[in-house]
């Protein structure tokens, strides 16, 4: 058998280290196999998709070392790899579906569904399509399409028994029909949704080995029956425990930075962050920890991936980058990556610009630009609080740049000021009292080059792991804050204008 596997991200935010992680095993048992491994952009969420995502994913991905066989930006015999390209043959599986009895259209309105919702949660049952547009008569059906009316497409389900999926790893899962949605397959725009668009594309991309995150469980009995409804041969699956804390808690953004940018921008190496990964996948049976990708590929084997879920741990990952550095590279080649990650010729001449008015000596050039070379900054919360803002005032400034500035899609100077100037506005404080606290967070410093270029300089991965560390000095919003902060923000008058 010819193996295929793919990755397959959906582009709606920070390229995250778990997809990485899912890549590392599809390509190496791919290419254990001698098989091809693929990358597709699932962006059937039209919404929460954005073309800077698929940018930074494919980039980080790339820059990690792993490449595809096939995808968006190599092509391949089985493209486009972009699902929003591939409308077209969607619509044409729906009908399909549809002809043969297996999908059927639903009027329902979101008023109807919230109230069937409502009616489940007050009787403790759980969400669940009530089924009430397959009782629907041809009549019915012809007149709400003769008035336009808009509806989805849904996929029907066993009213009885067991679907049984079996996992490469974990063996035999069965999950009782009664506990799956009537999925919707399609939505009233015409878009599909994620559940019908993977299988079409595994399918017709001829994966033979879906290998992906343990959220995606609950999701195969779907795909299972609609292979069965296509008449279709599935492919093996596995699902793979997701990553976690040291605490064992998931890996969350909230907890620890998630996004591979944030760990290129403080400078580890690809080669060494790709190490650690594969670590995950399979510790080495010699105990020799410093393996490149051939070697991965050549010791994968399914039997090694541990269901535990593994631990990121960043002290790990921190011996195993200072061992690439000081093992791996010669002075020429520890220059050139640092050169790489912070003195490329045009930030440095920026850097220069910010900084000559701000100096009499050169040598006062490293305290006034240490904060652009640096990790975590030692930064107090008395420092944080010595300002004009109460306590809350504080802890809300930050958390609500903190959550616009992820919003943001062009990390620039205009937009950063955009966004200080809103929160500046919602708290009804001055632009002055609001940064000064960002300063002593961002630069260490409450007087430092201008904050919205020093913010652009470090990077928004950077920014936000800094801001982070400055909710944690001061006291993280708890969950009924975070919803009213949310619901305030929401509701302010001018949000900022982000592109
Ligand atoms: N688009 C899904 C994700 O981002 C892919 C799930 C799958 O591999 O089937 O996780």
């Amino acid at each position: 058998m010819n193996v295929r596997t793919r990755v397959a991200p959906s582009p709606t935010g920070d390229p995250h280290v778990g997809t990485a992680y899912v890549a590392l095993v599809n390509y190496c048992f791919a290419k254990k196999h001698g098989g091809q491994f693929v990358l597709r952009i699932e962006d059937t969420d039209r919404q929460r998709s954005t073309p800077e995502s698929e940018r930074a994913i494919l980039d980080s991905l790339h820059w990690l070392g792993l490449a595809w066989d096939e995808g968006p930006d190599v092509g391949g015999p089985h493209g486009p790899y972009r699902q929003s390209e591939r409308s077209d043959i969607y619509r044409e599986y729906v009908r399909v579906l549809l002809e043969t009895g297996h999908a059927f259209k639903c009027f329902c309105t979101p008023q109807r569904l919230e109230a069937m919702r409502e009616a489940q949660r007050a009787a403790k049952q759980p969400p669940r399509y009530d089924g009430s547009c397959l009782r629907l008569t041809n009549a019915e059906i012809e007149r709400a399409e003769a008035a336009n009316e808009p509806y989805v497409v849904r996929m029907k389900v066993p009213e009885g028994g067991v679907c049984v999926v079996d996992d490469l790893r974990r063996g035999t899962i069965e999950i009782e029909w009664n506990t799956v949605d009537m999925q919707v397959l399609m939505k009233s725009d015409g878009m599909p949704t994620y559940h019908l668009a993977n299988v079409v594309d595994d399918h017709l991309m001829e994966i033979t080995h879906v290998i992906r995150g343990e959220e995606w469980v609950s999701s195969a009995p779907k795909h299972m029956l609609l292979y069965r409804y296509f008449g279709w041969e599935p492919p093996k699956l596995m699902h793979l425990p997701l990553l976690r804390n040291p605490d064992k808690s998931k890996l969350s953004k909230r907890k620890n930075p998630t996004s591979i940018l944030f760990y290129r921008a403080m400078g580890y190496l690809p080669e060494a962050l790709l190490n650690f990964l594969g670590l995950l996948v399979s510790s080495s049976p010699e105990g020799e920890e410093v393996v490149d990708l051939g070697t991965l590929v050549q010791r994968f084997d399914i039997e090694h991936i541990s269901l535990g879920g593994p631990v990121f741990d960043v002290q790990k990952l921190d011996w195993l980058n200072g061992r690439y550095l000081r093992e791996q590279l010669d002075t020429a080649g520890f220059l050139q990556r640092v050169l790489a990650w912070g003195f490329e010729p045009s930030r440095v001449e920026r850097i220069a610009s910010l900084a000559r008015p701000r100096v009499e000596r050169l040598s006062d050039l490293g305290p006034l630009l240490a904060f652009l070379f640096a990790g975590r900054l030692p930064v107090t919360a008395e420092q944080l609080r010595d300002g004009k803002l109460d306590g809350e005032q504080l802890r809300r400034s930050f958390a609500l740049a903190m959550w616009r500035f992820d919003a943001v899609r062009d990390w620039r100077v205009a937009e950063i000021e955009r966004v200080l100037k809103s929160v500046a506005e919602l708290l009804g404080q001055k632009l002055r009292d609001v940064t000064r606290p960002f300063y002593v967070a961002m630069t260490g410093s409450p007087t430092s080059i201008p904050l919205y270029d020093a913010m652009e300089l470090l990077g928004r991965d950077i920014v936000r792991e800094r801001l982070r560390f400055a909710l944690d000095l001061l006291g993280r919003p708890n969950a009924v804050e975070e919803k009213a902060w949310k619901a305030l923000q929401a509701a302010s008058a001018s949000p900022p204008e982000i592109a």
